[in-house]
């Protein structure tokens, strides 16, 4: 197996580029890899010639009082699993050489940033479209793989995409969960062990207001309340929003569903803010 190249500024990255030829797929990360980040390394490396994985945990997405300075880091491990999946090379910059003293430039994708994380997270969408733009530039990878764990993120990105005119194909990939249905999450660890035993609450809510619309429920209201209903019973997790919406523009629906949707939710446990979906229709 060719060594994999591990590059720490957007000019050592720029350089590896220029150097290879052949398809390039591109997985942007926080680190901290677990299995559903592997499984979107998995099906770039199974597409491409190439493969980049960028681990950056990039300070613009995090509003002040969030958890960027405790967010769980291991970059041997991480190195390791990326060296192993066969990974020609990971994209790691420091905060400094992203940002460096005078930086100004920022991108704003205005209406599907406002609800959800955007309403909960303020700014956060912004620090993402930046980064992501600014790696996209580096890597220049003809696809790059996202999680349909972060819904809006994914539909975040595919709009600058598609706006800022970038020759690159955004592949959505499933969500992997732990085998008692909680999504995989870098966050999990955050988590007591009596709040990990009751956090699959979540993903049973989403399937039940899912069945519902399954057996033909279109009422957008009843189908948020049934979800809703099951998380209530679940003393230590907080619900932040439930959310039934569009599932390209994200406008929440009210009435009867009639097109695809997203039924999304945030469940705060303690400090912990978990956050999971299903697509309707
Ligand atoms: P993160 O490191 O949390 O920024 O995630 C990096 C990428 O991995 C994003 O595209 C996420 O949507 C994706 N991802 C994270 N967790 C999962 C999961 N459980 N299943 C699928 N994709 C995931």
């Amino acid at each position: 197996m060719p060594r994999m190249e591990v590059l720490a500024t957007p000019a050592a990255m720029r350089r590896w580029r220029h150097r290879v030829s052949g398809s390039v797929g591109f997985v942007p990360t926080m680190g901290y890899l677990h299995e559903g980040h592997m499984q979107l390394v998995r099906r770039s490396t199974g597409e491409n010639l190439h493969t980049v994985v960028s681990i950056f945990v990039n300070p613009t997405q995090f509003a002040p009082g969030e958890d960027f300075e405790r967010y769980p880091r291991d970059e041997v491990r991480d190195l390791e699993l990326l060296r192993l999946a066969g990974v020609g090379a990971v994209y790691l910059p420091s905060a400094a050489e992203m940002y460096p003293p005078g930086y100004q430039t920022y991108v704003d994708v205005e209406k599907v940033t406002v609800p959800l994380e955007g309403a909960s997270r303020p700014g956060h969408f912004r620090g993402v479209t930046t980064v992501v733009l600014k790696l996209l530039n580096a890597v220049q990878p003809q696809k790059a793989y996202f999680g349909r764990k972060d819904a809006q993120q994914l539909r975040v990105v595919k709009r600058m995409v598609l706006d800022l005119d970038l020759d690159c194909e955004i592949v959505p990939c499933d969500i992997v969960r732990e085998p008692d249905g909680l999504a995989m999450s870098s966050r999990n660890v955050y988590l007591t062990l009596e709040q990990r035993a009751a956090a699959p609450v979540i993903r049973r809510a989403l399937l039940e207001a899912r069945g519902l619309y399954e057996s033909g429920e279109r009422d957008a209201d009843r189908l948020r309340a049934t979800a809703l209903a099951v998380l209530a019973r679940e003393p230590l997790g907080t619900v932040e929003y439930i959310s039934l919406a569009d599932d390209v523009t994200l406008e929440e629906l009210s009435g009867a569903v009639r097109g695809p949707a997203l039924l999304s939710t945030v469940v705060r446990f303690g400090a912990t803010r978990l956050l999971d979906n299903v697509e309707l229709g």
